[in-house]
């Protein structure tokens, strides 16, 4: 039985993580530890709930005329969504083409695991944090090679305005030139969507 851990489900966000109403669901686990991390209850694998494919469907089911009148559908967040391949596949096969299925995800995730999924999303939300390696690792601990190789993937296989990707200004880590240098290096790589903001330090 396929099955996932979700620890927090959030109905009727306009516009905030994709077009029309869109209901936010975040997943368990994440391979990362982003020093300012909004979500650090998807580190505790103790925390949330277990759901198949079928008990989240039912549950979101209820939105589904807004969904289906505002062009809207399930964002699925975390944690690291991309990790939930098999999840995400029955998911769709449940609610059908008509829902839009976003994924928030930092892409640092095996390429099989985006090249799997990208036939079953309609688009991706990318927090990219910042695209220069040692800046990145500072702030994630991780190396950021698979992101930008998984991202050009992305970028070649499909409609670049599926991607938006997010670039941050992440307080002490780094500086409007940085943040500049990121968005040059997208750009260059055929981003046609970008969000700037700034993480809040709680
Ligand atoms: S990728 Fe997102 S959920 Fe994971 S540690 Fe970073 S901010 Fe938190």
């Amino acid at each position: 039985m396929i099955n996932a851990r979700i620890f927090g489900i959030s109905r009727h966000r306009l516009t905030t993580d994709g077009e029309g109403v869109t209901t936010l669901v975040a997943f368990n686990g994440c391979p990362l530890r982003c020093k300012y991390c909004l979500n650090k209850t998807s580190w505790e694998p103790e925390k949330g709930r277990d759901y198949t494919p079928e008990t989240l469907f039912e549950e979101v089911k209820i939105d589904q005329l807004y969904f289906l009148a505002t062009h809207g559908g399930v964002t699925f967040g975390g944690g690291e969504p991309l990790l939930q391949v098999e999840f995400i596949k029955a998911f769709r096969v449940l609610c059908g083409p008509q829902w839009q299925i976003l994924a928030e995800t930092s892409l640092n995730v095996p390429f099989e695991k985006v090249e799997t999924l990208d036939s079953v999303l309609d688009g991706y939300i990318i927090d990219i944090k910042d695209m220069n390696p040692e800046i990145y690792k500072d702030y994630t601990g991780k190396d950021n090679a698979l992101v930008i190789s998984n991202l050009e993937w992305l970028l070649k296989s499909g409609d670049p305005n599926r991607i938006i990707v997010r670039v941050p200004h992440i307080p002490e880590l780094n500086t409007d030139e940085d943040m500049k240098c990121s968005k040059d290096q997208l750009a260059a790589m055929g981003v046609k969507n970008v969000d700037e903001f700034n993480y809040i330090i709680r």
